[in-house]
């Protein structure tokens, strides 16, 4: 029986809170985040006696160390932001508590995330004994695992990779983000980037794009990105020549975001309104809707998958793994659309790997790192069904 302490009481906590309790690893969660109410809302939905919660400020971590010491978790899950990252890991360090992130640091005055900061941490985390798991929602994370399931299953090699991320889904809001709006508009504003044969290739923002077919979905555009976990997987998989990342986005957002842009109100730098420093873009986070609140009459599904070649025993092959999920279903099952929702059971599975001592192996690493076949089996059963194609395939990777 394990303890586990979840950190961020959002879109994605609440999925995260809901599966743990439903798990019998789980004997007591422990919800903590900066607005104690919302870890109470979560609380009360999720209605299990193993549930407590604390408000926590993670910028402090003499204050989250004092509640690890306290509450003594084998596992911290950390669903706050991005820019909790560090402090939360020096928090475990100091405790000596396993950790689990989902997205990589990236400093609050710079729109830029790379996983060089948390990386120098290996060592300290390997001579303590402990565990930190980066990246384990589903981008990162399952698109990882797919990864690394089809290089230990399929192929001697990897040569291209294009992971591609869809959103079918109408939440009915003019203008909304699906997970915090701060991070996905830093995300989503920046140049888009890929790997190709040993190099970094950056270009405008969303300024390639082009038509994917998603199963059960059908066509849809698809824009270029720069996302963390190409990164660490060109790094892991040194034989891929290239790496891409696609993600859907519809023309209305796309010219809401282009005007957003063109007002300011994405700028990340402080401005003087009326003697107060006000950051343009934590402005607009504070109009637009929350994460979590888009949940109730979301309908349609998510589409996200990895599109797979390279070789195998001397012969080029193709292959394609994904999973689609569907908003109200997820709302159904523990009140959240399907973009926490496909966070959440992810971080969750990758908790279970470190508390049954499948995935606890001393240091700092990335999914694809790990044996991906005991967290495959899981991930259907808490709700996160996968599929693959082998060829033909409905995309060509040229
Ligand atoms: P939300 O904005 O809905 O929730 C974030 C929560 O963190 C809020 O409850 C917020 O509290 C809390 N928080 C923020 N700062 C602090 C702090 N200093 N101390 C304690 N709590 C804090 O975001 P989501 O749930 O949508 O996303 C959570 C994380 O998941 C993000 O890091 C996001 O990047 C990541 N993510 C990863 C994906 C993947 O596939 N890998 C996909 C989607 C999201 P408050 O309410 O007070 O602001």
């Amino acid at each position: 029986m394990a303890r586990v302490m979840i950190v961020g009481a959002g879109g994605v906590g609440n999925v995260v809170v809901h599966k743990c309790a439903a798990r019998e690893e789980f004997s007591q969660i422990l919800l903590a985040s900066r607005t104690i109410e919302k870890c109470h809302r979560i609380a009360e939905r999720v209605r299990s006696s193993k549930v407590q919660v604390a408000a926590l400020n993670a910028d402090y971590v003499e204050d989250t160390v004092k509640l690890l010491k306290e509450f003594r978790p084998d596992i911290l899950i950390n669903v706050a932001l991005p820019y909790q990252d560090l402090v939360l890991m020096d928090a475990c360090l100091e405790a000596g508590v396993n950790y689990l992130d989902t997205a990589n640091y990236e400093p609050p005055g710079e729109a830029k995330f790379e996983y060089s900061w948390q990386w120098k941490y290996h060592d300290r985390y390997k001579n303590a004994g402990l565990t930190a798991i980066l990246g384990c929602g589903f981008d990162p994370g399952v698109t990882g695992i797919f990864t690394a399931y089809a290089l230990k299953h399929y192929f001697d090699e990897i040569h291209y990779l294009d992971i591609v991320d869809c959103n079918a889904g109408n939440h009915g809001q003019a203008f909304a983000t699906n997970f915090n709006p701060e991070i996905n508009i830093r995300e989503i504003t920046q140049p888009g980037k890929y790997y190709e044969n040993g190099n970094w290739i950056e270009v405008p923002s969303l300024s390639i794009h082009r038509p994917i077919s998603y199963p059960d979905i059908g066509m849809r555009e698809s824009y270029l990105l720069y996302h963390e976990e190409l990164e660490s997987l060109v790094k892991h998989i040194p034989t891929i020549k290239r790496a891409r990342f696609w993600m859907t986005f519809s023309q209305s957002y796309i010219t809401h975001l282009q005007v957003l842009q063109n007002l300011g109100l994405t700028r990340i730098d402080p401005i003087d309104y009326e003697g107060s420093k006000v950051v343009p873009l934590k402005f607009l986070k504070a109009l637009l809707p929350e994460p979590s609140s888009l949940a109730e009459n979301y309908t349609g599904q998510t589409s996200i998958g990895c599109y797979i070649s390279g070789v195998k025993d001397g012969k080029q092959r193709r292959y394609y793994v994904y999973n689609n999920c569907d908003h109200a279903k997820a709302y159904q099952e523990v009140g959240s659309q399907a973009i926490s929702y496909t966070t959440g059971v992810p971080a969750v599975i990758g908790s279970l790997m470190v508390v049954h001592g499948i995935w606890n192996q001393p240091g700092v690493f990335n999914v694809e790192q790990f044996d991906p076949d005991p967290f495959m089996k899981l991930l259907g059963d808490l709700g996160l069904p996968w599929h693959e194609v082998f060829e033909p395939l409905p995309f060509e990777e040229n």
